[in-house]
């Protein structure tokens, strides 16, 4: 992805991302500063979370909205979803700024965009302010199950990571089978808990680190999975690294570090720079599975939702995680590429195939 220049007009910001349109929301009444960004609608209505967060200043509000809502394009079209990418920011301190009347304000100007743009949770947001901003728009997902939303997306989101990591192994290895692997999953949240339940289910060895010592100590014994310091994962010999913490983990240090063969995790932008540190990967002969095409699931939940939820669909739709990584890795072999320029490869080719079909009226 192009590095953006802060200092540039945003307009050419936009130009440099490929964004179509970026909606400025403000109402000093409720107190509302949101940055609504449409990168791309060419596969479908761009779907992608709002995020609240108390940024440090606007320019880094909508570098993050710039970023964030490219990569929604990329990782919808990889998942092969009909959903183009977006993505809202919400300027404000989440536990201190967030009201019903600013939700549903927000609802408002997401509602007259028309469904060009449907929102979900994400960081700084939950299922109950989804629920405010329902109040005013039919254009959100992940809203509580009790009002017929899909509930909780975190467990779908951590098999589609398993998913990822089996089909490196099977790269690899030539089997996909994980029992006797050993993997470090570094951030034991909501979706590091669950893949290492799924892991230990296939009875791999599972190390876990995160900087919440009491929920280390819990997880480390309900699935036996054994509790490692945060300094210390760039150590241990294991086979995989799952991120599933915090982005930009894999820069330089860490990966002359890094003895494991695999990185497969859910964290967002695992690459500190995506071009020289999925290069170093590639010359250093480290399977990198892009984060984007492996922690597609909790888009694929809110897809599902918007097209009436299926369980059964949606277990489907991530499955197929397995199949788009393995393709990834394919493209990346047979051309010597990162794996993450053959993701973006791979997604780009889809957007301009469904560009021709969509040609004709
Ligand atoms: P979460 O907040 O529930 O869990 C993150 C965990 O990481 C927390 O337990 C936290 O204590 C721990 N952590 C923070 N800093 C750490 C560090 N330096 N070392 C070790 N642990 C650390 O978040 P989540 O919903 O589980 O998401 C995890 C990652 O996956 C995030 O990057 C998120 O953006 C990404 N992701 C989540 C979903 C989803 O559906 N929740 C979907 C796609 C991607």
């Amino acid at each position: 992805m192009p590095t953006l220049n802060p200092d540039d007009s945003i307009f050419n910001q936009l130009e440099t991302f490929g964004h179509k349109k970026v909606v400025f929301c403000s109402d000093p009444d409720t107190g509302l500063k949101a940055i609504i960004a449409i990168h791309d609608t060419t596969l479908g209505p761009a779907l992608g979370g709002t995020r609240m967060w108390a940024y440090r200043n606007e320019t880094d509000a909508l570098h993050d909205v710039l970023r964030l809502s490219k990569s929604m394009t990329y990782k919808s079209a990889i998942a092969g979803l009909n959903l183009g990418g977006g993505k809202a920011v919400i300027i404000g301190d989440s536990r201190k700024d967030k009201t019903e009347a600013l939700l549903r304000k927000f609802g408002r100007f997401i509602k007259n965009l028309n469904g060009e743009f449907i929102t979900a949770v994400d960081v700084g947001t939950n299922p109950k302010d989804m629920e405010y901003i329902k109040m005013e728009t039919q254009h959100v997902m992940g809203v509580p199950e009790s009002i017929g939303g899909s509930g909780d997306p975190t467990p779908i989101a951590a098999l589609g990571v398993f998913m990822g990591i089996k089909a490196c192994v099977k790269e690899l290895y030539g089997s996909d089978a994980l029992t006797g692997k050993t993997i470090i999953v570094q951030g034991i949240g909501h979706v590091g808990e669950n893949l290492v339940k799924l892991l230990r289910d296939e009875n791999a060895k599972v190390y876990i680190s995160d900087i919440n010592d009491e929920l280390l100590g819990q997880v480390a014994k309900k699935y036996g999975a054994e509790a490692v310091s945060t300094n210390s994962i760039f150590d241990i010999d294991a086979d995989i690294y799952a991120p599933c913490a915090l982005g930009a983990t894999v820069n330089t240090q860490t990966i002359k570090k890094l003895k494991c063969a695999i990185i497969a995790g859910s964290a967002n932008n695992q690459l500190e720079d995506e071009e020289i540190h999925g290069q170093m990967l590639l010359e250093k002969g480290v399977l990198f599975a892009p984060d984007y095409v492996i922690n597609a699931g909790g888009i694929i939940n809110c897809y599902s939702e918007l097209m009436g939820f299926s369980k059964k669909r949606t277990m489907q739709l991530t499955e197929n995680i397995y199949e788009a990584t393995r393709n990834v890795l394919k493209l990346s072999k047979a051309e010597n590429i990162s794996t993450i320029v053959a993701a973006n490869k791979i997604a780009e080719k889809r957007i301009s195939d469904i560009k021709k079909v969509k040609s004709t009226y």
